[in-house]
């Protein structure tokens, strides 16, 4: 069956998410209450639909319900962002991802029952600045607030090494779940693997055993 998908909000964080989703081949009802904003998405989304969503006869004539995820993406206004949330879940929307402006209005959304909240400027940017910090850290998915999964380029340091030579998960803790190399990707990496230069380490760990191998093997 086909993802069917609404994204309420079309600014430049909901506009992106309704081209990715076209892109990978989901049908997306595309929402906002201003019409230049919905004309340019006419003929991108699947259906786009001029609408304000804190209106609960309009929010309910657009069929929500049959949808399986919605995605809140209204910018500065949190009163129509959380009255929107509110009124989604009270149809009964089965998953609701909301975006939030800063940690009251994530605070709000938790309690009205938003099933995911993101903070797309905050995260990018801790990102970002973890990414110019280090050259070695290529990027990382956040698991807790002390676990992280990352993506660390090997160095002239550990090329040439195995992962037995590195002996990482004794030392550090860390597991090592794949190894980039170019274009492909190795799942299983066998102990007595050579890395490379610029091979990709996807490892996987705690925070701060992350930050020690990184200090204490790569600089
Ligand atoms: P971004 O930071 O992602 O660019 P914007 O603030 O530009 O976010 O976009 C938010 C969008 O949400 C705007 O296009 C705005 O018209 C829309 N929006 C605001 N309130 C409502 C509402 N009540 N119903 C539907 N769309 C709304």
């Amino acid at each position: 069956m086909q993802k069917e998908f609404v994204v309420i909000g079309l600014g430049r964080f909901g506009g992106s998410i309704v081209r990715e989703l076209i892109d990978q081949g989901a049908d997306v009802m595309a929402v906002d209450i201003a019409t230049e904003r919905v004309d340019e998405y006419a003929a991108i989304a699947t259906q786009a639909v001029v609408a304000d969503t804190t209106d609960e006869t309009v929010l309910k004539s657009l069929g929500i319900r049959n949808f399986e995820h919605v995605i809140v993406a209204i910018g500065d206004d949190i009163q129509s962002s959380i009255l929107t949330t509110l009124m989604l879940k009270e149809i009964g929307v089965k998953k609701i991802t909301v975006k939030a402006q800063n940690d009251y209005h994530e605070k709000v959304l938790r309690k009205i029952g938003a099933d995911q909240v993101v903070h797309p400027e905050r995260d990018m940017g801790i990102r970002i600045a973890n990414n110019i910090l280090s050259q070695n850290v290529l990027d990382y998915l956040e698991l807790s607030d002390e676990h992280s999964i990352m993506e660390i380029k090997v160095n002239e340091k550990i090329a040439g090494k195995s992962l037995v030579d590195l002996d990482i998960r004794a030392r550090y803790g860390i597991n090592i779940v794949a190894i980039k190399r170019g274009n492909n990707i190795n799942v299983s990496p066998p102990a007595d693997e050579k890395l490379q230069l610029n091979d990709v380490l996807i490892m996987i760990g705690a925070d701060v055993d992350i930050n020690r191998f990184e200090k204490k093997v790569l600089s």
